[in-house]
């Protein structure tokens, strides 16, 4: 019994180290420099078991370290319901990207707190925080290595039936399979070339397979041509089904169909509400609106 439990504890913390590694992936110069700031607790709380997750942002206020006098994020206050699909606009610069930082917590806020359920996220192990959400990377990082192994990352005890199933779910199967080595193919340095849109759906592979509580999706138009941007769409909407989801929008699909939309600007929330309303309410999001969907703000091209 005691060898059993020893080689679980062992497979736990090889797991851990590769959540970690799979979040470094995402931002890797930054953590370099950052994972050092960051404490483990003394007594890490856990999650036994996927649960869903209601996250709360309170009185947060952050800058970089290398930026001293520059508020990144300004007295944010959230509430995010567990499942709800939450979508983030506002310019570039405004501290979108910085937020989802946050939350996997590769930076520590200066005042205020995250909580997950009720738990402030400094509570737990930034390994076991990570495992529980996923996120797609507007540039994902894919790391050298095969394509098997970069969609595994999401969760290394997968089996290749899994992998697949995920890929299919990702519509990366097919081109998968036309690789010169197929799942083996290596990627990276040296390796085979994939376009924009070709990582993206290996990233979101390695999210499907990952089943995580949170979604991050820090959503990339450009990346994609319009049939793999449609297909990567179908199978985002499926993964989001059911999960705290936040979206970085530049789709106007997206802010119509998401509960809840958020304008930040210059590191603050400024304005919150639906599609609608927030077109009349708030200059900034017309504005945004006009620009980003090239004067389409009327329903009539939501699905574009
Ligand atoms: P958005 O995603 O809304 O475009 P970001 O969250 O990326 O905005 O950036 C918010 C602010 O923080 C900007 O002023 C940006 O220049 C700055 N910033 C972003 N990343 C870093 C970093 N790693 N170091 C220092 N400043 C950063
Ligand atoms: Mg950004």
């Amino acid at each position: 019994a005691l060898m059993v439990a020893m080689s679980v504890a062992t497979i736990s913390e090889v797991y851990g180290e590769l959540q970690r590694a799979a979040g470094a992936a995402e931002r890797i110069f930054e953590l370099l420099d950052t994972e050092s700031l960051i404490k483990e607790p003394a007594t890490a709380k856990v999650w036994e078991k996927p649960t869903a997750i209601q996250i709360a942002v309170s009185n947060l206020n952050f800058h970089y370290p290398s930026r001293p006098n520059q508020y990144a994020l300004k007295n944010v206050n959230l509430e995010i319901k567990a499942g709800e699909v939450l979508a983030l606009v506002g310019p570039s610069g405004a501290g979108k990207s910085t937020l989802f930082e946050l939350l996997q917590r590769f930076y520590d806020p200066d005042q205020g707190q995250i909580s997950f359920n009720g738990i402030n996220i400094t509570e737990l192990s930034p390994a076991h925080l990570r495992a529980q959400m996923a996120m797609v990377a507007q540039q994902p990082v894919l790391f050298s290595g095969s394509v098997q192994h970069n969609i595994a990352y999401g969760k290394p005890t997968a089996t290749k039936k899994e992998i697949i199933a995920a890929a299919q779910k990702a519509h990366a199967h097919d081109f998968i399979q036309l690789l010169p080595k197929g799942y083996d193919s290596f990627v990276g340095e040296n390796g085979v070339r994939l376009s924009g849109g070709q990582k993206q759906r290996i990233a979101l592979a390695r999210a499907i397979l990952k089943d995580p509580s949170v979604l991050l999706l820090d959503e990339a138009t450009s990346a994609l041509d319009a049939q793999s941007e449609q297909h990567v769409q179908i199978a985002l909407d499926e993964l989001m089904r059911g999960r705290t989801t936040l979206i970085i929008a530049h789709r106007l699909s997206t802010v119509i169909h998401a509960d809840r939309i958020l304008v930040i600007d210059q590191g603050e929330v400024v304005a919150s509400g639906r599609h609608q309303d927030l077109l009349q309410s708030n200059a900034m999001y017309k504005r945004l609106c006009e620009l980003q969907f090239k004067g389409s703000s009327d329903l009539s091209n939501a699905d574009r």
